[in-house]
């Protein structure tokens, strides 16, 4: 089977910006710009293994106040006080909301896990460039570069349920502080997530 071209060998670059493809100059100190657009030229984002993992590193950090502290208060009758995210799941659970217990635990606690696993195997495989399962773990990246949006479930239901029963003037539900770091958690893993190159999976690969 014939091998496509690759841009190293040949000595040219695409631009990520526009997609042109030009000669690769290494220009010392400056960085290479683009002849069409002078956007900065890199085969690899810069730094991209090291900036991945502070930004995960950060959001695993985030996670540990987002489930000790409080991400709700509840006023309601026969019902006050403040509720942690696993607080709420068992909540949920024994007043026969099933449904709502799964959904808020696969979105706090599943897919966050989740998230910081599969990076963590892609950054440090990457770092040895591991030949192990290229294509499994591209699509290993594909998924958590996909679910990411989906973990801001959380923040929304508090927002909801916030404001139903505010509608509804049953009682006073307030957000509190533990959401702000599970949200802080999710917008740092996705920034983890956009800084990882999943061309360093395949550097080294032959085809
Ligand atoms: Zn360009």
């Amino acid at each position: 089977m014939s091998q496509p071209p690759q841009t190293r060998p040949a000595g040219v670059i695409g631009c990520h910006a526009c997609g042109w493809v030009s000669t690769f100059r290494p220009a010392g100190r400056d960085p290479a710009r683009c002849p069409r657009c002078h956007a900065r030229l890199y085969r690899r984002y810069p730094q991209s293994i090291a900036q991945s993992w502070a930004l995960l590193i950060a959001a695993v950090i985030f996670y540990i106040p987002a489930n000790v502290l409080p991400v709700m208060y509840t006023q309601l009758p026969g019902n006050s006080g403040e509720s942690t995210i696993i607080g709420g799941v068992i909540d949920f659970w024994q007043s026969g909301s099933y449904g709502v217990a799964l959904i808020i635990f696969i979105a706090s606690a599943m897919v966050p896990c989740t998230k910081f696993l599969v990076l963590g195997m892609l950054l440090i495989t990457a770092r040895k460039s591991s030949s192990w399962a290229r294509v499994g773990r591209t699509r290993l990246f594909r998924l958590i570069d996909l679910i990411g949006y989906w973990s801001m479930l959380d923040v929304m239901v508090v927002a909801i349920v916030a404001a139903l029963v505010k509608f509804n003037g049953i009682g006073v539900v307030e957000p509190r502080i533990g959401i702000l770091f599970f949200g802080l958690m999710v917008i740092f893993t996705m920034l983890a997530t956009m800084r990882f190159d999943p061309r360093l999976i395949w550097d080294g690969a032959d085809q």
